[in-house]
């Protein structure tokens, strides 16, 4: 799993244009990393790879479940009167260990392009919501503990530091 600091993840990935073979093998390696690190979802820069996709199987508000791969994702939010703030708490399986609460608007959609090129979209409430902007901030660079206030930032890294020991460098195996 590729970490925090590691120059991939902090600067925009690039778009998606070839949709072969390798693509799908790509998406099928983030998904069984995704499951067997116990995630709700995995963008590629979590693996290394400078591509702007991501994979995710993750229960919304009610506890329905959606599973998807969105190639060059969009995000749409709520505007005005609409938007809602969950200030539920988030981890990252790029900085293990760490729960901290990040304010988030409580309904999210993504729009891109599925593994055979053709346009996709998703949305939901609850968890969904969560990781349909975590993962599309992924492919643009953006961490979540870019997102909350510098004593969640110190408060995120001390529980990290903390689990370090359960998280060694090649996890998950
Ligand atoms: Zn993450």
């Amino acid at each position: 799993m590729t970490r925090w600091g590691t120059p991939v993840m902090h600067r925009p990935q690039a778009k998606v244009t070839v949709f072969d073979e390798a693509l799908r093998a790509l998406a099928a390696d983030m998904v069984a990393t995704m499951y067997a690190a116990d995630g709700v979802g995995l963008a590629a820069c979590q693996i290394g790879e400078d591509l702007a996709m991501f994979v995710f199987d993750c229960p919304d508000a009610s506890g329905t479940r959606t599973v998807g791969v969105v190639c060059n994702p969009v995000l749409t939010l709520p505007e005005g009167r609409d938007r809602v703030l969950d200030e539920d708490q988030e981890g990252c399986l790029s900085f293990p260990g760490a729960f901290v609460e990040c304010a988030r608007p409580d309904h999210a959609a993504v729009d891109g392009v599925g593994l055979d090129g053709e346009p996709v979209h998703f949305e939901g409430d609850g968890l969904l919501a969560r990781c349909l902007q975590h993962e599309t901030d992924h492919t643009v660079g953006t961490v979540f503990g870019d997102r909350i206030p510098t004593k969640a930032r110190k408060k995120l890294q001390k529980q990290h530091d903390k689990a370090a020991a359960d998280y060694p460098a090649g996890w998950p195996a």
